[in-house]
């Protein structure tokens, strides 16, 4: 059997699927790898390099497995036929006309968001690995927008107040990016709506802040705030965030439009000059003045709302993907190297969105 590597084309993605190091675990595993030429360009591998690792360059989209990152356009999902398996960031609760389609194209998908959250699935979980990145990167832009220090400074030219960081949501990329902003100097606070994250929150070093409303939903994820909850959290956050230099946002709830937390007259009440990095846009934003994909200037305060920034760092974004994938893609082979996906298996079932041309 055979596992494709083809050349992501949305604007902007420079992540691989796959790179060398997993192509040549995946060949150890017998199985033939095939990349489309300069597939690896965006992540600064070359064609060369692959077949050093022992890929074939050819039509990877020929082959049993494709493996993708982002969901496939239309015209990409035309190259595909029936029977044929696919893997990558599929989007299945928002992107329901591309899964109709590859039902109807009769491909075997399936979705990484959907790898449920349990220990045995860790290392294929692309939603962490991607999260992880975004919540550092998140940091490294608030930085560089920021006219102020992190780091407390004692210097013969004065002294420099440490920069006061507050990060609203504190899953995996919430979580990364509180020990980025400590590690760089900053004096961070944490704020989200289940209380469990408390105790991860002031393992790095971080204070939380506590409003008194929990909000923890199924599977470790959060529901959504009653009318009530909401507008308590959104006045208490008003009060909370003048205080902050740097405010970095990370809330979703799965299948939702973004939670609001920060508004106009949140943003009002920060000092000229602070920062707002919300890597919630791709979902409507969680500040009520965010523009999706574009920087603004509002009453004095900078505010970024950058897509997809794990594509932003594509050599080391992808090294974790494709482990992720390299993983995934080895439950689906049985004992002898036939592939031949176990539905029993609780991964495989869930991550599978489209099979035997249905939505499943
Ligand atoms: P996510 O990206 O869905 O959401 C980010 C954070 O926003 C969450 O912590 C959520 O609670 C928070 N949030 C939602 N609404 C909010 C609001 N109104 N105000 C403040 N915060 C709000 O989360 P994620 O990073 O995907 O992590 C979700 C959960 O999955 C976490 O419990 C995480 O520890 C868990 N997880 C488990 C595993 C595993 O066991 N394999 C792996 C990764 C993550």
């Amino acid at each position: 059997p055979s596992v494709g590597i083809v050349r992501e084309t949305n604007d902007g993605e420079r992540r691989v699927a796959l790179v060398p190091k997993v192509v040549t675990t995946l060949i150890g595993k017998r199985l033939d790898v095939i990349v489309e030429p300069g597939a690896g360009q965006g992540a600064l591998i070359s064609d060369e390099l692959y077949k050093e690792a022992g890929a074939a360059i050819g039509d990877a989209w020929s082959a049993d497995v494709v493996l993708k990152v982002a969901a496939p356009s239309p015209e990409e999902t035309a190259r595909l036929r029936s029977g044929q398996k696919l893997i990558g960031f599929l989007a299945p609760r928002t992107n329901e006309t591309g899964i109709a389609a590859l039902a109807a194209a009769g491909v075997e998908a399936y979705a990484v968001e959907a790898i449920p959250r349990i220990s045995r699935a860790q290392v294929m979980d692309a939603l962490s690995s991607q999260a992880n990145v975004a919540g550092y990167k998140a940091v490294i832009v608030a930085a560089s927008e920021s006219t102020r220090y992190f780091p407390m400074l004692t210097t013969a030219a004065g002294t420099v107040k440490p920069a006061t960081v507050l990060v609203l949501g504190v899953g995996v990329a919430g979580l990364q990016a509180l020990a980025t902003a400590k590690r760089l100097g900053g004096r961070v606070t944490g704020y989200d709506v289940r209380p469990e994250v408390a105790d991860q929150v002031r393992s790095v070093g971080a204070q939380w802040l506590d409003l008194g409303i929990d909000a923890a939903g199924e599977g470790g994820y959060a529901r959504q705030l009653t009318e009530d909850e909401r507008a308590q959290q959104q006045q208490a956050l008003e009060d909370a965030i003048k205080g902050f230099d740097v405010v970095i946002t990370t809330a979703l709830v799965p299948g939702r439009p973004a939670p609001r937390l920060v508004t106009a007259a949140a943003v009002e009440g920060m000092k000229p000059g602070s920062v707002i990095v919300d890597l919630a846009g791709e979902t409507g934003g969680n500040c009520e003045l965010t523009e999706p994909g574009r920087t603004v200037v509002r009453h004095g305060v900078t505010i970024c709302s950058p897509l997809n920034l794990p594509a932003t760092m594509p050599e080391h974004a992808s090294e974790l993907y494709s482990k992720n994938v390299g993983a995934l893609i080895e439950l689906m082979f049985d004992e002898n190297g036939v592939l031949a996906p176990d539905f029993d298996d609780e991964i495989l079932s869930a991550a599978c969105v489209t099979r035997q041309a249905v939505v499943v």
